[in-house]
C-alpha cells in the first residue's frame, strides 16, 4: 500500500494520501488543496474518499473543496457535533475554517472504501470523537499517539484518562503510525518507549 505524506497548514499537519487501486484515500486533509489535487492528479488517481481523524480545522480545512471534486467525507458525529459547537480552534488560532457536511458518520467497526478494508478505532482523549484508521498494518492516529507522546487533553471535550485507555487499545496494535504531526513511528517502539502506559500495565 503506497501511502503519500504532505504537511500542510499553519500547524504543519500531516495529510495522508493512501492509493487504492483505483481511487486514493485522503486522511485528514488539513488545508491547502491546491496541493492535494496537485499531488493526485500526479498520481492519477481521483480522490475517492476522505477520512478524518477528528474535528480540528487543521486536520479538516480542505475537506470542503475535496468534497466539492467528488469526494466523500466520512468522520465521527461525535466531533462533528464539536464543530458544529465552534469548537474547531480555528478562529483561535485566527484561520478561516471552511465548513462543510460529511457524508456519513462512522464509528468503530470495519468499513471498506475504494476496496480498502479499514478497522476504525474509536480513540477519545484529544478529542471525544477522535477514530484511528487501520488499514493492514498501516495506522494513521490523528492527534491520540506521537513519536515519543500523545495528543493535547487540555482542550475542548479532551480528557486525559480516556487517552490513557486509548493508548493502551492502540498499543495492541502492531504496525508503522501515520501521525498526525511530525515523524511518522512504529507501534513497537512507541509501547517500548511510553512513559504514558507502563508495558507491564
Ligand atoms: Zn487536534
Amino acid at each position: 500500500m503506497k501511502i503519500h505524506t504532505l504537511v500542510l497548514g499553519v500547524l504543519d499537519t500531516n495529510t495522508y494520501i493512501v492509493e487504492a487501486d483505483d481511487a486514493l484515500i485522503v486522511v485528514d486533509p488539513a488545508d491547502e488543496p491546491d496541493k492535494i489535487l496537485a499531488k493526485a492528479s500526479e498520481i492519477g488517481k481521483p480522490i475517492g474518499c476522505v477520512l478524518l481523524t477528528h474535528g480540528h480545522f487543521d486536520h479538516c480545512n480542505a475537506a470542503k473543496r475535496l468534497q466539492t471534486c467528488g469526494a466523500k467525507v466520512l468522520m465521527s458525529k461525535t466531533d462533528y457535533e464539536m464543530i458544529e459547537n465552534g469548537l474547531d480552534l480555528a478562529e483561535f488560532c485566527d484561520v478561516k475554517f471552511n465548513k462543510f457536511v460529511p457524508d456519513e458518520f462512522i464509528g468503530e467497526g470495519q468499513i471498506e472504501l475504494c476496496g480498502v478494508k479499514i478497522d476504525v478505532l474509536a480513540t477519545p482523549g484529544h478529542t471525544a470523537g477522535s477514530l484511528t484508521y487501520v488499514m493492514g498494518d498501516n495506522i494513521f492516529s490523528g492527534d491520540v499517539i506521537f513519536y515519543l507522546g500523545v495528543g493535547r487533553t487540555d482542550l475542548p471535550t479532551g480528557d486525559g484518562n480516556a487517552i490513557i485507555r486509548s493508548l493502551k487499545k492502540l498499543f495492541s496494535l502492531d504496525g508503522v503510525v501515520y501521525t498526525g504531526h511530525g515523524r511518522a513511528t512504529t507501534m513497537k517502539f512507541e509501547r517500548e518507549h511510553s512513559v504514558y502506559v507502563k508495558s507491564n500495565e
